[in-house]
């Protein structure tokens, strides 16, 4: 239920039952008309409300920007493989040459030998270092990432995700983001 947001503005953040958020990368976020139609359901409470209204002639419903779930899920530990999720575990810099602008993904092992595009051979590289490696392995072009990449927990993006928040914050989620202090290490 993470890929509604595209749905329109007024993006609910959904808790689990125990008022964390359901997933942090990605975030869990419904649409509102989603949101509302758990409530209908019973099936999450209004925790926080956006300061606006639908109305239809008849009632008037305030538009909630936190719900939390009335029966707990467990969570997800292994986040999901996405471009964001890698540029998070390598901290958003190139893992060759430490740069932090102008990112995009290299394989370790090119593609055109073989390589996967999965967790262990994806990292963050900026195009100068991506052109330079180009279709070469570590070896040939003695181009080396500072970690070797891994299959990140969600505790370790989330350590890493406190430094870059997601661009969309509305004020009423962050009591629910970043207070989670059993989490630091
Ligand atoms: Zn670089």
């Amino acid at each position: 239920m993470n890929a509604h947001v595209s749905q329109g503005g007024w993006p609910v953040l959904v808790l689990n039952a125990d008022f964390r958020p359901l997933s942090y990368y990605p975030l869990s976020l419904w649409s509102w008309q989603d949101a509302v139609k758990a409530v209908f359901l019973d099936r999450v409470n209004i925790v926080e409300y956006y300061d606006r209204a639908v109305r239809s002639p008849n009632f008037e419903f305030r538009l909630p920007s936190v719900v939390s779930l009335k029966s707990f899920v467990k969570p997800t530990t292994h986040p999901a493989f996405t471009r964001f999720n890698v540029f998070l575990r390598d901290k958003f810099v190139c893992q060759y040459c430490g740069a932090p602008e102008d990112l995009t993904f290299d394989h370790i092992i090119p593609r055109s030998k073989g390589g996967q595009t999965t967790w262990e051979n994806v990292v963050a590289a900026c195009s100068p270092c991506n052109l330079r490696k180009g279709n070469l392995t570590t070896a040939q072009a003695k181009m080396w990432p500072r970690q070797t990449p891994f299959a990140p927990t969600v505790h370790e993006l989330h350590r890493n995700g406190r430094s870059f928040p997601p661009n969309y914050l509305h004020e009423s989620w962050l009591d629910y983001l970043y207070w989670d202090t059993e989490l630091d290490p």
